[in-house]
Formats: C-alpha cells, sequence, structure tokens
C-alpha cells in the first residue's frame, strides 16, 4: 500500500528521521497485510522535527501540542480500544516537556506504543540541549557547554512500570523495524527510544556506527538483565550501546478496566443538581 502523502518534505537531507518514517510505513503495511484494518491504526506527535511524520503517512493520526502526544493518544485508545495507536515524540517533546505523562502512561500500563525521535537536540528550534544530551554539549543555549548530566529515559520507565522498553537506531533500519513492530504488537504501554541522528545540530552518525551492537541471549522477561543492559550506557558515559528489546512483561491494561462514568454521569446537569439538593 501506497502510504505517501501530498506533503512537501522538509526534513534536512541525511535526518534520521527519514529512517524511522521508513521502518514504520513498512511495518503499517506489514500489519495491514496481515489483517490489520487501516483505518484502526492512528498516529499522534507532538511538536518538533519528529512531528512531521504524521503528515507524510497517510493514515488516521492527530497532531497535538508540544510534550502531550501521551494525553490524546490515552484519550483515543480509551474510546475505541480496538484502534492501534501509535505515538511519535522527540526527545525534548517527551522527555522534557512531556516526562510526567509518559511515567503515568507506563504507570497505568495503557495500551499505546511511543516512539521517542531520540536526536539529543531541539533540532526544529536550532540546537538546544535536551534531557538527553551529554554533559558538555553546546548548542544555541548551552555556549560554553551544558553542565548537566543526561537522563536515562529507559531506567526512568523501567521503574515506571512499562511493561516493553526497547531502543533502535536510525542508522539500523532493519532491526527498527522488527523492535517496533514487536513494541506495537505487545499489550500494553510499549516505548521505542530511536537514537536518531540530526545531521545538522547534533551529527552522531560516526560515534553510533562505532558503538551500537544488537543484543543478543537476552532474556527482556528477565528484570535484572534488563537494567543490566539498560544501564550499560546511561546517555553520557562512553561505552557499546545495546538496540533491542530490553524489557517485557505481560500486565493487565488500562483500557480495560476503564469504566465510563453511569448513566448519571452522562446527564451532568441533573447529577449536579442532586448533589446541590443533598447537601443543602
Ligand atoms: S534539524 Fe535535525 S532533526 Fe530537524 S530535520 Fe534537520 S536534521 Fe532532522
Amino acid at each position: 500500500m501506497i502510504l505517501n502523502t501530498n506533503a512537501k518534505n522538509t526534513w534536512c537531507i541525511g535526518c534520521g528521521n527519514f529512517a524511522i518514517l521508513n521502518a514504520i510505513k513498512a511495518v503499517i503495511n506489514e500489519l495491514v497485510a496481515e489483517g490489520l484494518p487501516v483505518e484502526n491504526i492512528v498516529l499522534v506527535s507532538g511538536i518538533g522535527c519528529h512531528a512531521k511524520i504524521v503528515d507524510y503517512i497517510d493514515v488516521n493520526s492527530f497532531y497535538s501540542l508540544h510534550g502531550r502526544v501521551i494525553p490524546p493518544a490515552t484519550g483515543i485508545k480509551i474510546a475505541n480500544p480496538h484502534l492501534k495507536v501509535i505515538g511519535h515524540s522527540g526527545d525534548g517533546d517527551a522527555y522534557g516537556e512531556g516526562i510526567e505523562h509518559l511515567i503515568f502512561a507506563a504507570k497505568r500500563n495503557i495500551d499505546i506504543t511511543v516512539i521517542v525521535h531520540n536526536n539529543r537536540v531541539y533540532g526544529l528550534t536550532t540546537g538546544q540541549y535536551t534531557p538527553t544530551s551529554p554533559e558538555g554539549y553546546k548548542g544555541r543555549s548551552t555556549p560554553y557547554g551544558t553542565k548537566e548530566m543526561p537522563m536515562n529515559p529507559l531506567e526512568i520507565m523501567l521503574a515506571s512500570g512499562a511493561t516493553f522498553i526497547g531502543r533502535g537506531t536510525s542508522g539500523a533500519m532493519e532491526s527498527l523495524k522488527k523492535i517496533i513492530k514487536e513494541a506495537i504488537a505487545h499489550k500494553g504501554f510499549s516505548i521505542v527510544d530511536v537514537l536518531q541522528t540530526c545531521v545538522t545540530y547534533y551529527n552522531m552518525y560516526d560515534y553510533y556506527d562505532k558503538r551500537v551492537y544488537e543484543l543478543k541471549d537476552h532474556d527482556p522477561y528477565n528484570y535484572d538483565q534488563a537494567i543490566g543492559k539498560i544501564r550499560e550506557w546511561d546517555y553520557n558515559k562512553d561505552a557499546k550501546i545495546p538496540i533491542g528489546v530490553f524489557y517485557k512483561r505481560e500486565s493487565p491494561v488500562f483500557e480495560e478496566s476503564f469504566k465510563p462514568s453511569g448513566a448519571e454521569g452522562r446527564d451532568r446537569s441533573n447529577g449536579i443538581k442532586k448533589i446541590l439538593a443533598e447537601s443543602v
């Protein structure tokens, strides 16, 4: 299925977003070929270079506010649990402005997938540091180098209760497709952190090429193994960088236990009148 739209692509040539675009389009095509109606797929984006991805894929989508991918994605899933809801977010978007939403989505185990385009810089606004920029990163907002240590978002997700945690890179398309597809198939909250290179403001292609390796003989159902691999590279130290599925577990999903308000809840004015009458 051709999923292209007529929207003009404005990403810089060489941007890692292209790899994510191609990976998610390939995964959507596979899911549709396996029987998922295309109208049951909904993409949600935040604000940033990553967010334009929803303009470039011809499926149902919702362009949300900065850092607010999770609330509409959660609402869409609760309103219609048959939908496959896939959120695209940037690292500033997800781990900065939207971090509390992400933590609560993991805590609730809402059955959505979040793909973080993590280039470790605010690309759209020309190079400020983000929560995953390394200590000493020099950009528009930190010309002398940031003094902060980056956060390890995967460790935060594990601590918050996420039931699926993976990492891919924009330099390893086949593996990225596999991880994204597994994340979407997972029943529960899934997050894939994608090390996506911003060629214009933070070109990490060589750095990642030398350090990235695929997880082998790793048991994602083993918590201790997962935490070990998640801590192997902390987004700052010079170390090998594992990619693949770090952690997986089964747990009840939020939308199955969420009950919409009953008849009196829907009849709001009478409900309020009743409360006021009883309180006199
Ligand atoms: S600024 Fe960076 S992230 Fe944005 S489109 Fe250009 S290369 Fe991609």
